[in-house]
């Protein structure tokens, strides 16, 4: 993902939450890995006292599926945190009440399992932040771009899934595309409610592709994700899986493809693949 951080800081860089942000134009890609299946969504807190800012957050994060809240000061979010299932924090430190490190350190305390990602305007805050003795507190820097966002709360929940039980739970279980189905938990793929038996590296393919649905992965990426990355056999295996994979997915020549080649580069998977 390209870390590039636009110039011209501007609220409208946060104002969208359809996945994709568009500054002076330009569309920015935000969405990756298509819809996520949460068995409960993630409930994550907004800590800002920019109404602007925090509605902002609040539509982007609803849209990819997270149960969002939002509090415009220090009292607000200690009081948030102690009366709701909170699983993320977004935390700015400029509050009317007090410092935000505050609500940081109470959640060190109190909720060390639950990740802080700071929002924070000044470079020179950077210092304080990673001075922090919290579990896991990450930073980003206004401004940013959604897909900086997404990848970055997304991660969070993740890690904090794998300490919690030891590995992806059911919580970050399935994506969606279309009338495909995959269930990363159960390795189970369905087509239109219809389960479809793919072997274990087909699974691991399609799995990979649908995780950047929408965006191309190559061959390269394809075969060291899959196979192995000092693998040095012939890459027609990535071709026959593929090929396989579309054939147990019920795809017929002439007809619109799932997944499409992209000549000499690698595969995209698309995002809304419907029945054919
Ligand atoms: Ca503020």
């Amino acid at each position: 993902m390209r870390t590039t951080r636009l110039p011209c800081p501007s609220k409208s860089q946060i104002a969208e939450g359809s996945g994709h942000s568009t500054v002076d134009g330009v569309a920015v890609a935000g969405n990756r890995g298509g819809r996520i299946l949460w068995s409960v969504p993630p409930a994550v807190l907004v800590v800002e006292d920019d109404a602007l800012i925090a509605s902002s957050l609040e539509r982007a994060l609803a849209s990819r599926g997270y149960d969002v809240r939002s509090v415009g000061s220090v009292a607000d979010a200690i009081a948030s945190v102690e009366s709701a299932r909170t699983d993320l924090v977004l935390l700015d430190l400029g509050l009317p009440d007090g410092d935000g490190m505050d609500v940081a350190a109470h959640l060190t305390v109190h909720h060390p399992d639950v990740p802080i990602i700071v929002l924070t305007a000044r470079a020179g805050e950077v210092d304080v932040v990673l001075g922090l003795e919290a579990g896991a507190v990450d930073y980003i820097v206004k401004p940013f771009r959604l897909a900086e966002l997404f990848a970055r709360v997304s991660a969070h929940l993740r890690m904090r899934e794998v300490l919690a039980h030891g590995s992806i739970g059911a919580s970050t279980s399935g994506v969606s595309l279309g009338d495909v189905t995959i269930d990363r938990a159960a390795r189970r793929v369905t087509v239109a409610g219809s389960d479809v038996a793919l072997r274990p590296k087909e699974f691991d393919l399609l799995e990979r592709l649908a995780r950047d649905a929408g965006i191309v992965v190559t061959r390269e990426q394809l075969i060291e994700d899959i196979w192995d990355e000092n693998w040095w056999g012939s890459t027609k295996t990535l071709d026959v899986h593929i090929n396989s994979i579309r054939r147990k997915l019920g795809e017929r020549a002439g007809a619109p493809s799932r997944i499409t080649t992209i000549r000499g580069i690698g595969y995209r998977m698309e995002r809304s693949s419907g029945p054919l």
